[in-house]
């Protein structure tokens, strides 16, 4: 059995709208508003529109390069897709075991370049844990700018550059990806209810990615706060992008947070939330990420599709 990329790329996309922090109905009122302001541009401003942004809510997630219309019977996935992932993907072919198709969480190329657009889903979130909808528009919207400008130096196409050399497709899946984990970690606090810090750090590390990353001195650690904090309500923060604004937890402590559960923390961020009495566990960077992927691999495997996992992802399946 095989799929082709353009059903995989469908796949992804269709199961990060299932678990986005907005829901569906937000994610199809904001491709609605997508719509509108396309249908007003100027044809000059369409010239460059990614047209993928009217029916794909993630700019992070997109086919990269190769025809969407390959059969994919053995994909390779890493957190990092690199030239030299690229370059490894070659020399299986060369032992026998072609790659049919690269599938990165990180985002590349265009991908990388419009990073920036998923993290309105942030706005959401915040909203969603009783900041006011002003507010963390407000925050974000300089955050935003600040990633926006971040990227723009970057050598995005370097990786799918060696791909198109060597003839191999290339699809990127992050906020997809990301969407599965959060949500995954958050259904598992609300219904837990978890007392103390040391209880998140118990429950993370029952699950299996956690538990390895743990064993390779990777694991969950508690950056403020202490095992016998009590948690308070829970926040995972996981998607959207990239690290939020340092002003939110000034405003999700008095919207009554009391512990974020993220992949990393900045410093600068670290003693905002320090300042402002919120806990901060860090799960882990590549074990939280190898989450998200799992959960997807999980559905694409069961359609028959040999997954090799590589670059940082640790790969378990879950029934
Ligand atoms: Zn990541």
């Amino acid at each position: 059995m095989a799929m082709t990329i353009n059903e995989i790329y469908q796949y992804v996309v269709e199961q990060g709208i299932e678990k986005d922090p907005r829901k569906r109905e937000g994610v199809e009122e904001m491709l609605e508003r997508e719509k509108k302001s396309y249908e007003e541009m100027k044809d000059e401003e369409k010239k460059d529109y990614d047209t993928e942004r009217l029916s794909n809510p993630y700019s992070d997630t997109r086919i990269l390069c190769g025809d969407p219309e390959t059969e994919v019977k053995r994909l390779m996935v890493g957190v990092d897709i690199e030239v030299g992932e690229v370059l490894l993907a070659d020399r299986l072919a060369e032992k026998g075991k072609p790659v049919d198709l690269l599938v990165t969480h990180h985002p590349e190329g265009k991908a990388l370049a419009g990073l920036h657009y998923v993290m309105h889903m942030q706005e959401d979130i915040l909203a969603r844990y009783g900041v006011p909808i002003n507010v963390a528009e407000d925050i974000m919207s300089s955050r935003i700018s600040e990633v926006k400008r971040g990227l723009m130096p970057m050598n995005h196409n370097r990786a799918i550059d060696s791909a198109k050399i060597l003839g191999i497709p290339m699809l990127s899946a992050h906020s997809v990806a990301d969407n599965q984990v959060a949500s995954y970690l958050q259904e598992l606090f609300d219904n837990e209810e978890p007392r103390t810090l040391g209880d998140i750090i118990k429950m993370l590390k029952d699950i299996p990615e956690y538990a390895e990353a743990a064993r390779h001195n990777a694991g969950p650690e508690i950056i403020i706060g202490n095992k016998k904090r009590r948690a308070g309500k829970v926040l995972v923060d996981m998607t959207g992008g990239t690290g939020g604004s340092e002003d939110a937890y000034e405003k999700l402590s008095q919207a009554g947070v009391g512990t974020i559960v993220g992949m990393h923390i900045k410093e600068g961020h670290r003693k905002k939330a320090e300042k402002h009495h919120v806990n901060v566990v860090i799960a882990g960077h590549m074990a939280s990420d190898s989450i998200g992927m799992n959960l997807l691999l999980d559905g694409l495997e069961k359609k028959g599709v040999e997954v090799i996992p590589c670059s940082g992802l640790i790969r378990h399946k879950r029934s």
